[in-house]
């Protein structure tokens, strides 16, 4: 592992035993860790005695550290010479804002490395017993916020007549809009709907609904983030009850 360099590193949706061999080796080298607040403690564990573990999480509309501080303190860090492992939720690239993390480092000349993670719409359509391209049923998915930057809005409509599924992150507080927005589209009211709350996690939560009841439903199951929500035919083929919601019973393997 060479001095001066960033691994912008994925930690998997939240189960510890889903995180890479090479996320937990470099863990075990970095001098210094810059990790999100979806990280838990059983994966921090990796990081060698001595390193210094720096959150700067950032959970939507709460207490947050500003991103070019997170940016500048990576910059700065990698400068000193030090092996520094940015720690991210999922996947580093997949929202969260990991693409402008490499944009700057690179225009700052530093050197970094991605190393994937597994992402949550994908844990959560594992947590689903569903095929995301699922032969002869959709032969793609959309992977999409809901949690739109300002004066970007997603068009929905579009995406809607793709007739692909949606897999919706960062979407429980938008639930409401994208329900409104995706019915004015044309989307049945009954179309199929599957939330996973905290997949893979202990407190994981698996919904069945439908995009009519979606908003009503979600807090009706006590769901807040972070939860993935798939919608689309795909949807129905999922293992998830409807109300009330079904809660994890225990995926990981036996110890
Ligand atoms: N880079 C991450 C996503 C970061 S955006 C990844 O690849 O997974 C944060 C959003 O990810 C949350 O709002 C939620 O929609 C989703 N998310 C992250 N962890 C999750 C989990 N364990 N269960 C369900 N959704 C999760």
């Amino acid at each position: 592992m060479s001095a001066g360099k960033v691994w912008l590193v994925g930690a998997g949706p939240g189960d510890p035993e889903l995180i890479t061999l090479k996320a937990a080796r470099l863990l075990a080298l970095a001098d210094v860790v810059l990790c999100d607040d979806l990280v838990g403690d059983e994966i921090l564990a990796h990081v060698r005695p001595g390193a210094r573990v720096i959150p700067v999480g950032k959970r939507g509309g709460c207490r947050s550290t500003p991103q070019d501080f997170i940016e500048r303190l990576m910059i700065s860090e990698a400068r000193s010479g030090r092996c520094v492992v940015r720690l991210k939720g999922g996947d580093p690239l997949m929202f969260g804002r990991g693409g402008e993390e490499c944009d700057a480092l690179r225009a700052a000349g530093i050197e970094c490395e991605v190393v994937n993670g597994v992402t949550a719409g994908l844990a959560a359509a594992a947590s689903l017993g569903i095929a995301l391209t699922h032969r002869g049923v959709c032969h793609g998915a959309i992977f999409v916020t809901g949690h739109e930057k300002e004066g970007r809005d997603t068009d929905w409509r579009a995406l809607a007549a793709t007739g692909l599924p949606l897999v919706i992150y960062m979407g429980v507080t938008r639930s409401a809009a994208i329900r409104s927005a995706l019915l004015e589209a044309g989307m049945p009211a009954s179309m199929p709907v599957a939330v996973v709350a905290h997949a893979t996690l202990p407190d994981e939560i698996t919904l069945a609904t439908s995009l009519g009841e979606l908003a009503g439903d979600l807090e009706a199951a006590g769901i807040a983030s972070p939860a993935v929500i798939i919608v689309g035919e795909l949807a129905a083929r999922s293992a998830a009850r409807s109300l009330p919601a079904r809660r994890a019973q225990g995926r990981r393997l036996p110890r």
